[in-house]
Order: C-alpha cells, then sequence, then structure tokens
C-alpha cells in the first residue's frame, strides 16, 4: 500500500484533528503518502481530494471542529454515489481509507468495504459515545466538561434563586452524556432513555427533595431523538406539582470547543492505530479502545451491536440522586 485517504464525516467532534495528525505522521513515518478528503463522504462522491503534509497538520492537535469538514450526504447510501466515490479514489491510486465518524459513517463504510477493494479502518468520532468496539469515542470527554461547565454555572443561579433547572443534553439516542455529566453536576434527577422516569416518578422526587430542604435542583435531560423536549416535561411538571422552572438547552456549544487532554491522547492512538492496521492489511474494521489497550471490531458490529451504559456509573448516579 502506497496511498491512503482519510476523511471526517457526521457530526464534528473535538479531536478529530489530533487524530488526523497522527494519522499523517504515522502515514510519513511509513512512508505512505496520504490524501485529505474534504467534507466526508460528500467530497469523495465530489473528488474533492487533496494531498496532506506536515504543514497541514502543524499547529491542530489544540482545535475543535475538523480542518477536512464534515456533512452529511444521504445520497451515499446510494450504490452509484458510492461507486463514483470509490472511482475517485482509485483514480489517484488511493487503496486504503480511514473514516473519522459515528455510526451513519459505519454503516457507508461497512458497504464500502464489502463493494470495493479500497481497504476501510473507522476510527470512532462522536461526541455521543454510542459505538460499540471503543470505551470512549473521540470528543466525548470534551462534550461531557464543555456540559459539566455550564451544569456547574447554571448551579450558581439556581441555587441562589432558589429554581428548578432542567437542563438538556445531546446524546443521540442514548444518556451517555447526560449519565456522566449529571454525576459530574451533582444533577439531582436523570432523564435518560435507558432508564425511563414517568412525569409521575419525576414530580413525586422533587416534591421529596423540595420537602426534604433543598432550595433548588438540576434535572438533566437526555435530548435524544426530542431536542427541546424538556420546555414539555417543565411544563407538565409546573402542571402537577406548580414548580416553576427554567429550561437551558445547551445544544451545538457541546461540539466544539479545544479538546481535552483525555480526547487528545486517544485520538492521536487510534489515529496512528488506523494507519498500523492498514498497513497490517485489515480492513472493515473499527479501531477502538477498550480497558486502554487497542482492540479491531468488524464495522458492522459497530452499528449493530449496542453498547449499554456502565451499570457501575448507572448505579452511582441513582445512588446519589436519592
Ligand atoms: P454522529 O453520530 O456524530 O452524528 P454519524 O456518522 O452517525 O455521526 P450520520 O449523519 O448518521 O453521522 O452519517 C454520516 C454519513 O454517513 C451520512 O451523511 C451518509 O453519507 C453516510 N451514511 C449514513 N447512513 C448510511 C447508510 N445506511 N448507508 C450508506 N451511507 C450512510
Amino acid at each position: 500500500m502506497k496511498k491512503i485517504g482519510i476523511l471526517t464525516s457526521g457530526g464534528d467532534a473535538p479531536g478529530m484533528n489530533a487524530c488526523i495528525r497522527a494519522a499523517v505522521r504515522m502515514a510519513i513515518h511509513n512512508s505512505l503518502e496520504i490524501y485529505g478528503i474534504r467534507r466526508g463522504y460528500r467530497g469523495m462522491i465530489e473528488g474533492d481530494v487533496f494531498p496532506l503534509d506536515r504543514r497541514v497538520i502543524t499547529n491542530i492537535i489544540h482545535q475543535g471542529g475538523t480542518i477536512l469538514e464534515t456533512a452529511r450526504a444521504p445520497e451515499f447510501e446510494g450504490a452509484d454515489a458510492r461507486a463514483q466515490g470509490v472511482n475517485n479514489l482509485q483514480q489517484i491510486g488511493i487503496e486504503g481509507l480511514i473514516l473519522i465518524g459515528g455510526d451513519g459513517t459505519f454503516r457507508g463504510g461497512t458497504m464500502l468495504a464489502s463493494e470495493s477493494d479500497i481497504s476501510v479502518i473507522g476510527v470512532p468520532g462522536t461526541i455521543d459515545n454510542d459505538i460499540y468496539g471503543t470505551d470512549y469515542t473521540i470528543g466525548f470527554d470534551t462534550a461531557i466538561n464543555t456540559a459539566l461547565e455550564a451544569i456547574d454555572r447554571i448551579r450558581d443561579t439556581a441555587r441562589s434563586h432558589e429554581r428548578l433547572f432542567f437542563v438538556e443534553v445531546m446524546g443521540h439516542h442514548t444518556g451517555f452524556i447526560a449519565l456522566e455529566s449529571g454525576i459530574a453536576g451533582g444533577a439531582e434527577e436523570l432523564l435518560i432513555p435507558e432508564s425511563p422516569l414517568e412525569i409521575d416518578e419525576l414530580c413525586s422526587h422533587l416534591v421529596e427533595i423540595f420537602y426534604r430542604g433543598k432550595k433548588s435542583a438540576i434535572v438533566i435531560v437526555a435530548e435524544t431523538d426530542k431536542p427541546g423536549n424538556s420546555f414539555q416535561i417543565a411544563n407538565e411538571v409546573k402542571d402537577r406539582t406548580g414548580f416553576d422552572s427554567r429550561v437551558c438547552i445547551l445544544g451545538h456549544v457541546q461540539r466544539g470547543g479545544r479538546p481535552t487532554a483525555h480526547d487528545r491522547i486517544l485520538a492521536s492512538r487510534l489515529g496512528i492505530a488506523a494507519v498500523q492496521a492498514l498497513i497490517d492489511g485489515k480492513s472493515g474494521h473499527m479501531v477502538g479502545e477498550v480497558n486502554r489497550k487497542i482492540v479491531l471490531t468488524p464495522l458492522r458490529d459497530t452499528w449493530q451491536k449496542q453498547k449499554s451504559l456502565h451499570k457501575g456509573l448507572q448505579e452511582t448516579s441513582a445512588l446519589l440522586r436519592e
């Protein structure tokens, strides 16, 4: 293998740049030419490809976002668009491709690996942490720290005004961000899809909390597939308990910002591991980190199997919210 390509796809995540940097350095170290593909699968279909060298990846390790840019390209679900993309890469002589993204990106990658001669290796890059085959995805640690900073600020005002707050965090269909930022932020209640809570249970817990003498409370809500749903929950709580509240939707601030040390280190390891996997002749796999060891998982498993929330963390959270 002489030439490889790399792209970022789906939602951007802090640490993607650190991963690109590591992959480029590892490629150069092994005398491989490496090409960047702009805007994910969209750029692959359009042939928007350029050579990467040490100069391009200088001073990007600390930057959020992705220098390769990213996009949603639904047309990639069609075989013609994928064939066009493969053709564009093969014309340049690219034989291996690194995909940094989430489950949607890996669905496309699974197809690519089975339909073409290009070797495909995935790297988990999404703030949601919802990818099977790795303890953490690149961007998750930064996202929970960004959420935590906001929760801490909200606690100051909640305490001063003796208020109930609903803070809505991202996480796709899962409660990873909600659970971990909730524990760290001392949330009084947690609404996540993995352990749904009826509105009556939520209300009686809040009534109990305030009866015991608490003057303020923060409920962390995972947005799931209903962003903005916290407003409705807050209204229902008001109807049943009379508690006035404020709603804060953290939204896209969770996607940006300087990656934490944890995300930079994870991204650096996985960027190197992805190039190594291509050199070793692997394809159709994702590189992940499990118990601090690099692990290869079939791409299909990463989106077909479901990653569960950490049981111990769920128990910790439940106990601290009693
Ligand atoms: P995130 O979880 O951070 O949003 P993601 O990779 O899941 O990241 P998606 O928008 O779901 O983000 O997917 C990224 C891209 O992958 C899509 O825009 C599309 O080009 C491609 N893709 C998604 N699903 C499929 C599929 N079933 N077949 C082929 N390509 C797909």
